[in-house]
């Protein structure tokens, strides 16, 4: 039988294994602060009683994923949190890294915009540029950097890999030579859903809201923001 588990029964005392809730808790040596380290058998992860650093907790990427979707800058989670700045930041990349790109499927129709925000100063413009499948809103590719023909060609070279039934942009010169006209589509109220979708990003990301003092500092840590926000 398995003792019902409360916030103050300690592992050394229950012997259960908080990630797979099995009784196959071993000793395995202690860790700096000379604490008794537990290793489960069936779930090969380790424990301790209690953590002295709250980075360390189970639940803290999650967290980090749920107040950077909230509108919470960096400097503001890490106080939520009581972590370092610096751990944020090193966290936000490790979490991007393990999240896979999203899988296209054949014959969607897709909007692809660009959005201005800024990076480093807030003379310097940056542009992310994003496809969304229509039907569903999912984004499914973006890319950052200057409104050139590069940084769009990037997004629309990986949708004409999918084979798409149409591609909705608005008036800008270069999507003519990038896209085939016969799938290229302007009209009027062709990109209304990724316009508000762009509405949604700015309040729900701290780094690109408007008339404040909020920008990115970083290449990658937007990246990384901007992956985590889309695909996990
Ligand atoms: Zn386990």
């Amino acid at each position: 039988m398995v003792k019902k588990t409360t916030l103050c029964i300690r592992i050394s005392d229950t012997g259960i294994c908080p990630y797979c809730n099995t009784k196959n808790l071993i000793k395995n040596g202690f860790t700096k602060n000379k604490k008794q380290q537990f290793y489960c058998k069936s779930c090969n992860k380790r424990c301790i009683d209690y953590y002295s650093y709250n980075a360390c907790k189970r639940n803290t990427n999650a967290k980090i994923i749920q107040f950077i979707k909230e509108g919470l800058g960096i400097r503001s989670i890490a106080r939520v949190l009581q972590i370092a700045t610096t751990t944020i930041l090193k966290r936000i990349i490790t979490i991007a890294k393990k999240i896979q790109n999203p899988i296209f499927f054949k014959n969607k129709s897709y909007e692809v915009d660009e959005m201005r925000c800024y990076l480093k100063r807030k003379d310097k413009p940056i542009w992310i540029v994003y496809a969304m499948e229509r039907k569903t809103k999912r984004v499914v590719s973006f890319s950052l950097g200057r409104r050139t023909k590069r940084t769009i060609q990037y997004v629309t070279n990986s949708l004409l890999l999918s084979t798409p039934k149409a591609i909705y942009t608005d008036g800008l010169v270069h999507y003519k030579s990038l896209i085939n006209k016969v799938i290229h589509r302007v009209t009027r109220y062709g990109t209304n859903k990724i316009e508000r979708n762009n509405l949604s990003m700015r309040t729900h990301l701290k780094r690109l809201q408007r008339k404040t003092i909020c920008f990115s500092r970083s290449y990658i840590q937007l990246q990384c923001v901007l992956c985590i926000y889309f695909w996990s």
